[in-house]
């Protein structure tokens, strides 16, 4: 607390004078001004675009994720079917050679090797048309990596711009941040450690407003009217009291 109070006799909780309070109502000053302006840190245009830019980005990893995975799957499905597509097709040169071997020569054993070599040529062309399918399916997925790669590569770019962008926007705002940042310190550097809590765990309850004033029979912060018996009893208190129905810290008048 300063030198030359008049509160020495009153509890600690309530030991605030008049040099005090009027610091104390600067100090909140400074910290409305702080609040606004990273307020408007928090919404300038180019952070918001930039936000988005930012959520796109992500959106399009997560895109590029999905691409992958399918990608690793369709090309397990394009060997499996190459392999087995091969297996057959050695199967059916196999039939030939025995066919044509001239070891056969009944007509029912030739007619039945004939059905197999049917058989397999019609399992390998059924394989054939799963593979072309197979084909397709991972020419479309590296189209789509292609157009998320280059969407991505864009952004990045529009990133960076952005980044600028919004520095350049905040700077005025964070230099005067800096200097009430200062002032701040300096303002509570005159006030007690007890009053400065009893005005910090009410600042962000209170949205930046923690101390009000006892006026017209109201509390300026509230504005909810006191009754009579209230009013008195913050009169005939300590020149800062504490609102009885927001419990906001009030400046009682002389
Ligand atoms: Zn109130």
């Amino acid at each position: 607390m300063s030198e030359g109070t008049r509160t020495d006799d009153l509890p600690t909780g309530d030991a605030a004078g008049d040099d005090d309070l009027s610091q104390l109502l600067e100090l909140q000053q400074t910290d409305q001004r702080i609040r606004r302006i990273r307020h408007q840190l928090d919404d300038l245009p180019e952070q918001r675009e930039l936000d988005e830019a930012e959520a796109r980005a992500t959106e399009l990893t997560r895109t590029s994720d999905a691409i992958r995975v399918d990608l690793d799957r369709v090309s397990v499905e394009q060997r499996r079917l190459e392999n087995e597509i091969d297996v057959l097709r050695q199967r059916k040169d196999a039939e030939h050679t025995r066919m044509y071997s001239g070891d056969i020569s009944s007509p029912k054993e030739l007619q039945s090797l004939r059905a197999e070599i049917d058989a397999t040529e019609r399992r390998i062309s059924a394989h054939e048309d799963e593979l072309l399918e197979v084909m397709e399916r991972l020419e479309a997925l590296d189209a789509g990596t292609t157009q998320v790669t280059t969407e991505y590569d864009e952004l990045t770019g529009r990133i960076e711009q952005l980044t600028a962008a919004r520095d350049e926007a905040a700077q005025g705002l964070l230099a005067e941040l800096a200097e009430l940042e200062v002032q701040r310190d300096k303002q509570r550097g005159n006030l007690s450690d007890d009053l400065l809590a009893r005005y910090d765990q009410r600042l962000e309850r209170f949205n930046g407003l923690a101390v009000a004033e006892l006026s017209d029979g109201m509390c300026t912060g509230c504005r909810i009217e006191l009754p009579v018996f209230e009013i008195n009893e913050l009169l005939d208190g300590p020149p800062l009291g504490t609102c009885p129905q927001c419990s906001r810290l009030l400046v009682i008048p002389a």
